[in-house]
């Protein structure tokens, strides 16, 4: 009898490699296909609902193999539709996800680590420890739950994947890369690459790897300042990441992919919201074809930080459009629920449960 802590995490398998454990097994190779597909294809994490392989395989697979499945551990609807939910791992730590419905896209935002090891100062997730790097099925999982509450609330699929939930996604490499590869499979959740957007604080030897891999999806960069000064007091990062080195692996990125980029900009009250930020955000977009999303930001009890007042942040948004570049702001969502950007950090509120 295999324990459970010894069995093997079947989607840590690539199809080649299960297909082996199978025939070492005993069983027949084609049976590798099967099992994939129901892991991938159709989500399934139990094998007992693997209704085309008889009892005998599934008990088998059983013996042997475990799926690490993530779990809804509690959902909470704002007042503007969007829901928040923790997700329970196999090891009992927990993560968020949200999801944000809009007319024209049902979107999922994602972690990609149990809590950060970077300490952006206005980010809740930032005041919390890193405890482990996700692995590719723990992120596919939460787009697979967030796309049936879309389908089970909204009665809509997901459109879009955003990697901007807890965790910095570029120090997770490998899973990220992995579930993206996943996500977008013809095998698996058959996802357009340019749907999904990850978004880093700005790791710059890792940026420019993403340009040797020649991803397809979209690179965010959360920037929120173009002055390393300012960069520096919010994003701690910055000090061994400058904007010279970041705009340096940013025109790498884009020879190797050819792929746009979207600069992240929360316009923080009487920090970075002068018309000589916006200056010198026009200055840096200049670096590779770009385009800026201005977030409103939503207050953490850590940070003193305050929004900049609307006035203040059209007359940003109408300097950078003078310029020619392409500026949408972007409304917060799920403030009511502590599901808006930079507020994930698992703490239990009083609102409604879905
Ligand atoms: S903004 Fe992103 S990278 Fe920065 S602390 Fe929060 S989760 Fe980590």
């Amino acid at each position: 009898m295999v324990g459970a802590e010894s069995k093997i995490d079947i989607r840590k398998l690539t199809l080649e490699q299960l297909r082996s454990h199978l025939t070492a097994m005993g069983e027949q190779a084609f049976r590798a296909k099967q099992v994939y597909e129901w892991l991938w294809q159709k989500s399934c994490t139990d094998f007992d609902q693997m209704s085309n392989l008889s009892k005998p395989l599934r008990d088998n697979l059983k013996r042997v193999f475990a799926i690490h499945a993530v779990n809804v551990n509690r959902a909470q609807r704002s007042a503007d539709s969007t829901i928040k939910s923790s997700f329970m791992l196999y090891d009992g730590n927990i993560i968020e996800g949200v999801l944000i419905p809009a007319p024209d896209r049902m979107t999922a935002c994602v972690s990609s680590q149990v809590g950060c090891s970077l300490t952006c100062k206005f980010c809740a997730t930032g005041y919390m420890d890193r405890k482990r790097n996700l692995h590719a099925d723990e992120i596919y999982d939460q787009v697979v739950l967030i796309g049936r509450q879309a389908q089970e609330n909204y009665g809509r699929p997901l459109t879009n994947i955003v990697y901007m939930g807890m965790g910095e996604p570029l120090l997770n490499y490998a899973n990220v890369l992995a579930s993206v590869e996943r996500i977008t499979a013809p095998d698996g959740l058959n996802m357009a690459a340019r749907r999904i957007t990850v978004s880093t604080a700005g790791i710059a030897k890792m940026i420019k790897k993403l340009g040797d891999d020649q991803v397809r999806f979209n690179l965010a960069l959360s920037l929120h300042a173009a002055n390393d000064r300012k960069r520096n007091e919010i994003m701690p990062i910055n000090e061994q990441n400058s904007l010279r080195a970041l705009a340096e692996a940013l025109k790498y990125y884009y020879a190797k992919t050819k792929n746009p980029v979207t600069y992240e900009y929360i316009v923080f009250d009487g920090f970075n919201d002068d018309l000589s930020d916006a200056q010198e955000l026009a200055a840096f977009c200049k670096h590779v074809p770009a385009k800026v999303n201005i977030i409103e930001y939503n207050p953490i009890a850590f940070a003193d930080f305050e929004n900049a007042t609307e006035d203040r942040i059209d007359r940003f948004a109408d300097l950078l459009r003078q310029r020619g570049i392409v500026t949408n702001i972007r409304r917060s969502r799920g403030k009511d629920i502590d599901a808006a950007c930079g507020q994930l950090a698992i703490k239990e509120t009083e609102n409604p449960t879905v």
